[in-house]
């Protein structure tokens, strides 16, 4: 079902900038319109970002597209995500066969991805807590996204990425932010690029904003 609205979404990432061919493949396959409410079902496929209740949003396409491009990614990598949400995010990497862990702090939304998970049979670990503080356990990680927008990068994370392991976080104030790509050169080094403009639901928590 939508296979063709598919396609225009990946020739708009495409005239985007999306070069990454296993992204682009993954796009073709993760049916977006079963992570949104029925009600905006027929937007699914337009590159915008749309609310999936209590204020919080499945991210624009691109942005998406963007931050998968950003990490990198070859062979099968473990991968840490902060803000589960809707699930589309983790469902492209699980797509691209990456190991997802994956956090989410509203436990609602991590209750409803995990019966769509199960449902769709799409295998991830969803963890509901505060993914400012990542997750110990199955440290160290060689790829951690974040997506929701930061006061700063939560040390926590830096901490248990792997080094040569890459991280991609939005940082700013709440309204607008710069997306950070870092790579974890040794312990205590860090290489950082950033790309301007881009806008997220706060990330709340204990290294996050204190409040909605
Ligand atoms: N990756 C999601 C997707 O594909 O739909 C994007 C969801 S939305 C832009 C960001 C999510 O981050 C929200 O569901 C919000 O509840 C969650 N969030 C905010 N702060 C968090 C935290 N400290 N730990 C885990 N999740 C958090």
């Amino acid at each position: 079902m939508y296979e063709d609205r598919r396609e225009d979404l990946v020739n708009v990432l495409k005239t985007r900038g999306i070069t990454d061919e296993n992204v682009l493949r993954a796009f073709l396959k993760v049916e977006r319109h079963l992570f949104v409410p029925d009600i905006i079902k027929a937007h699914a496929y337009s590159d915008v970002a749309l609310p999936i209740g209590q204020e919080q949003t499945i991210s624009q396409p691109y942005t998406v597209a963007f931050m998968t491009q950003a990490l990198e990614l070859k062979g099968r990598s473990k991968i840490l995500e902060i803000g589960t949400g809707s699930g589309f995010q983790a469902a492209i990497l699980v797509e691209m066969g990456m190991k997802v862990y994956s956090i989410e702090r509203n436990y609602e939304f991590h209750q409803k991805t995990q019966k769509l998970y199960d449902n769709l049979g799409i295998r991830a670990a969803l963890i509901y807590g505060d993914g400012t503080i990542g997750w110990q356990e199955s440290a160290p990680y060689d790829r951690i996204i974040v997506t929701a927008g930061g006061p700063e990068v939560p040390k926590r994370l830096l901490k248990q990425l792997a080094v040569g392991g890459k991280m991609v976080i939005p940082v700013g104030d709440r309204n607008i932010q710069t997306m950070q790509i870092i790579t974890k050169i040794s312990d205590d080094e860090f290489s950082i690029k950033e790309a301007p403009n881009f806008k997220f639901v706060p990330l709340i928590g204990k290294e996050g904003w204190k409040s909605e």
